[in-house]
C-alpha cells in the first residue's frame, strides 16, 4: 500500500466516447433500453450502512416524458438529521486515521467502476435530467477525472515538502481531516459535481451526509452504490435524499457539522452562509463553507474576431444542455462594427439546433422540470418587452419540458434579462461601441463565474486576462466545458467562494494543516 504513490501514473483526462461512430451510438441506445427496464424502482436511504424507508417519497421523472417515473426515493426530514450525523461521527472516529493511501485507493476503485459502467451512468443522466449523449458522457468522464485527480492530490498532501527547518528542530506540516461534512448538490451535473464534492471530502478523511437534489436522486443512488461496491465502510457517506428546506437546513445548522460543501443557486448558497455562521450550543468551531453558486456569463465578440468561431462558441455555450450549465453564456456582448453580421450568422446557426428527446440524441433536450420551464418562459416574456426577439420564444412541441432556443437582441445591460440568472436556453445580445464598453458591460453583474472573448488582437486579449473579472476566462473558445486539471473551476463575486474544483488547491479546503515544531535534544 505504501508504494501506491510511486505506482500511480501521471493524471490524464478520461477520453470521451465519439458517438459519431456507429458502434458507440448503438451501445448507448442499448444502455438506455437496459436502464428503461429498471424504471420506477425504489431506492433506499442509507444511514451508517442501514437501509431505511420513509413514508413520504421523492418521485423523480424523465423531463422529456414526465409520465415516465425514473426512481422512487426516500425523503429525509428533520428527524433524520440526528441519526445521519451520529452515523457520520461514528465512522469519522476510524476513517480519519486510515492511511491516505487506503482512502486514495477507494477513489481509484470508484473511477474504475465508473469507467466500466460508463454507458449505464450515461443512460441514467439522459433519462433523469435530459442530457444528450455527448453531455452525459462529459458528465461521467468528469466524475472519473475527479476521482483520479483527487486520489493523486491526496497522495501528494500526505507527503508535502517539509517547511523551513529551524536549527535544532524538526519542523513539519501535516494535513488532517476536518470532521463531518454536509455535501449538498445540484441536479445539473448530478454525477460529476456530486462525485467531486463527495470524494474530495472522504479522501481527506472526513465523513459526510450526502443530500442530492430531488431532481436527480437516482443518479446519486447509483454513485452511492459504486462507493459501496468499491468497499467504502458504512457511515463514511450517508445517503439522504430529502428536501432542502427541512433536512438540508437542519444539517447545515447542526452543531457537529464541521463544513458545508454546496453547489447550487445563489439564494440558497447565501442562506447557507448565514446559517453556518451562527454558532449553535455545543459547537466549538467555525463551520467552513465551500459554496459554488450561479452565473451570468458573457462572451465578448470583438470587431476583429473570427466571426464564425465566435458564433459557434456563443451558440454551444448558450444552448448546450439547454443553457442549464452554471457556466452557460447568457450574454453576448458584440462590437457595433460586426453586430449585424454576427446576429444574422447566429440566427442561422440557432435555426439548425434540434430540440427533442435526448434519448434519441437530439442536441437540445428538455429543461429540468415544470417549475423551471414556467420560470424560463416568464423570463422570455420579460425579454420580449426589454429587447427584440430574434428567434425562439416559446415552448417547443412534445410532452416534455421543451423550450425553443431563444435569442433576444438589443438588450439593455441593466435589464433583468441581462442581470438575472435564467438557467435556460435564453441568450441576450448587446451592442457595444468599443472594447472598453465591452469589458465594462461584461463585468457589470453581481456574478463572476465564466467568460470568454473572441478577438485576434493580442493587446485586447491581454487586457481581458487582466480586467475580465471571472473565475474562469476563455480566449477564442466557448465558455463552457471546463476540463478537470486544466481549468480548475470556481467563480468570483456572487458566483461563489472560488473553490477551484478540479484543481490542485481543492483538497486544502477539505483539510486542516497542523504545524509541528519538534525540538531535538
Ligand atoms: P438549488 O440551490 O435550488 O439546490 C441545490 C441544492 O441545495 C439541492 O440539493 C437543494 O435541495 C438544496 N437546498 C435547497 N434549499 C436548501 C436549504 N435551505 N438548505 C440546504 N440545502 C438546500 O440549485 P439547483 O437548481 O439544484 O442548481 C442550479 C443552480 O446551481 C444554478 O444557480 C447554477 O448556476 C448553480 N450551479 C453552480 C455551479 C458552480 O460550480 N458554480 C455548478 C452547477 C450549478
Amino acid at each position: 500500500m505504501a508504494t501506491l504513490a510511486a505506482a500511480v501514473r501521471p493524471f490524464v483526462n478520461e477520453p470521451l466516447l465519439d458517438f459519431r461512430k456507429e458502434a458507440n451510438g448503438q451501445a448507448m441506445r442499448a444502455a438506455i433500453e437496459k436502464a428503461r427496464k429498471e424504471l420506477g424502482r425504489e431506492y433506499d436511504m442509507v444511514i451508517g450502512g442501514r437501509r431505511l424507508r420513509t413514508e413520504e417519497k421523492i418521485k423523480s421523472v424523465n423531463p422529456a416524458r414526465p409520465s415516465e417515473v425514473i426512481g422512487i426515493h426516500q425523503k429525509a426530514g428533520r428527524e433524520h438529521v440526528e441519526p445521519a450525523m451520529q452515523a457520520a461521527l461514528a465512522a469519522f472516529g476510524t476513517w480519519k486515521d486510515r492511511l491516505m493511501e487506503e482512502r486514495a485507493e477507494l477513489l481509484f476503485k470508484v473511477a474504475d467502476i465508473l469507467r466500466r459502467r460508463k454507458l449505464e451512468f450515461n443512460a441514467w443522466l439522459t433519462l433523469e435530467v435530459g442530457k444528450n449523449w455527448e453531455e452525459a458522457e462529459a458528465d461521467t468522464c468528469e466524475a472519473i477525472d475527479f476521482c483520479e485527480l483527487y486520489a493523486r492530490e491526496a497522495l501528494r498532501l500526505a507527503s508535502v515538502e517539509p517547511p523551513v527547518q529551524l536549527p535544532g528542530e524538526r519542523d513539519s506540516l501535516r494535513y488532517s481531516a476536518l470532521g463531518v461534512g454536509a455535501v449538498i448538490t445540484p441536479w445539473n451535473f448530478p454525477l460529476a459535481i456530486l462525485t467531486g464534492m463527495t470524494v474530495a471530502s472522504v479522501v481527506c478523511g472526513n465523513t459526510v451526509v450526502l443530500k442530492p437534489s430531488s431532481d436527480s436522486p437516482t443518479i446519486a443512488a447509483k454513485l452511492f452504490g459504486a462507493l459501496e461496491e468499491a468497499g467504502m465502510p458504512a457511515g463514511v457517506v450517508n445517503f439522504c435524499p430529502g428536501a432542502g428546506a427541512t433536512f438540508g437546513n437542519g444539517l447545515v445548522a447542526h452543531p457537529k457539522t464541521r463544513f458545508v460543501a454546496f453547489t447550487g443557486s445563489r439564494d440558497v448558497g447565501l442562506d447557507i452562509q448565514v446559517r453556518s455562521s451562527q454558532p449553535q450550543p455545543g459547537q466549538i468551531w467555525i463551520k467552513r463553507t465551500i459554496l459554488e453558486m450561479g452565473g451570468k456569463n458573457s462572451i465578448i465578440v470583438d470587431s476583429d474576431a473570427n466571426l464564425d468561431a465566435a458564433v459557434e462558441g456563443v451558440a454551444v455555450s448558450a444552448f448546450g444542455f439547454q443553457g442549464q450549465k452554471c457556466s452557460a453564456c447568457s450574454r453576448a456582448i458584440v462590437h457595433q462594427k460586426v453586430y449585424d453580421q454576427f446576429l444574422e450568422k447566429l440566427r442561422q446557426r440557432v435555426a439548425q439546433i434540434q430540440v427533442g428527446d435526448p434519448a434519441e440524441n437530439k442536441y437540445m433536450g428538455p429543461v429540468i422540470n415544470e417549475g423551471a420551464m414556467k420560470s424560463i418562459l416568464n423570463y422570455i416574456e420579460i425579454g420580449k418587452k426589454e429587447g427584440r426577439l430574434v428567434t425562439g420564444g416559446k415552448r417547443a412541441s412534445g410532452d416534455g419540458y421543451f423550450i425553443e432556443p431563444t435569442v433576444i437582441e438589443d438588450v439593455d445591460p441593466k435589464s433583468r434579462l441581462s442581470q438575472e440568472e435564467i438557467f435556460g436556453p435564453v441568450l441576450a445580445v448587446m451592442k457595444v461601441k468599443d472594447f472598453d464598453e465591452a469589458l465594462a458591460t461584461a463585468n457589470d453583474t453581481d456574478y463572476g463565474l465564466t467568460g470568454a472573448i473572441y478577438s485576434t488582437s493580442e493587446e485586447k486579449i491581454e487586457r481581458a486576462k487582466r480586467e475580465f473579472h471571472v473565475g474562469n476566462l476563455y480566449i477564442n473558445r466557448k465558455c463552457t466545458g471546463a476540463v478537470v486539471g486544466a481549468h480548475p473551476f470556481g467563480g468570483f463575486n456572487m458566483s461563489g467562494t472560488d473553490s477551484k474544483a478540479g484543481g490542485t488547491d481543492y483538497l486544502y479546503l477539505f483539510s486542516q494543516a497542523k504545524s509541528i515544531g519538534h525540538k531535538l535534544n
